[in-house]
């Protein structure tokens, strides 16, 4: 993909959702990372149900520790993997006061040293709290960056990179909230909504002009809008 069809997909984006967040809730950056720590092979609605649950009592990593890893695995035993998240949790909680003076470090390596931090948590922490320009890759940037050929890669370190090398300056920081939001409501792995796509003229992903016609015949419109 040339470097003109990428900057007229993010313009697309940014003109659809010019200022695109997290679903994630929290109230300060410690509640954020805690959230993003939960939210490992499960729903943001979920993790959201979940942290209302202990948030309004929980805001600094003291209350996580007071609160303690038996009473938290309660709050969030809805969730999946959740005895190991709550004991990343509380440890984590635990080191941010023994090491930085409770307060969430604005430092990758910091960020990565932390129990169930890792890059992709770190990456949102960084983007979400400190405004950093960072590109979190979840299962729906890697797949759209694949499905669109926006920045193909076999891994996900491999797709960060490209999208970091090739985005746009201005678009940096919200590329990766657009790719997320695309990929879970239009974009989805099953069935993409390609007739209802805002980046169609853009993709070269070959199966999304069939799509586009199929979607638009089940809305009962003429196959003659479907050119593109
Ligand atoms: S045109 Fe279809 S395949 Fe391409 S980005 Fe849009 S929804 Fe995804």
């Amino acid at each position: 993909m040339n470097a003109e069809k990428r900057r007229r997909i993010f313009a697309k984006f940014a003109a659809a959702n010019p200022s695109p967040r997290t679903e994630l809730e929290f109230g300060n950056p410690f509640q954020l990372l805690i959230a993003v720590l939960l939210s490992a092979q499960t729903t943001d609605r979920a993790v959201n149900a979940a942290t209302r649950r202990f948030f309004p009592f929980v805001n600094t990593p003291a209350d996580l520790v007071a609160l303690g890893e038996e009473s938290l695995a309660e709050h969030i035993r809805t969730i999946g993997l959740y005895r190991t998240k709550a004991k990343n949790a509380v440890a984590t909680a635990r080191l941010l006061v023994e090491r930085h003076a409770g307060q969430v470090p604005c430092d990758r390596a910091a960020l990565e040293a932390l129990p169930g931090v890792g890059r992709k948590t770190a990456n949102v922490v960084l983007n979400c709290a400190f405004g950093e320009p960072t590109m979190a890759v979840d299962t729906h940037v890697f797949r759209l960056s694949n499905r669109m050929r926006l920045a193909p890669g076999k891994t996900p370190i491999e797709v960060e990179q490209k999208l970091l090398r090739q985005t746009p300056a201005e678009y940096l920081r919200d590329a990766h909230h657009w790719l997320i939001l695309h990929g879970r409501y239009v974009c989805t792995a099953r069935a993409p909504r390609c007739a209802e796509c805002v980046v169609f003229d853009e993709c070269e992903d070959s199966g999304r002009h069939a799509r586009r016609k199929a979607g638009r015949r089940s809305r009962g419109e003429s196959d003659v809008q479907s050119v593109a």
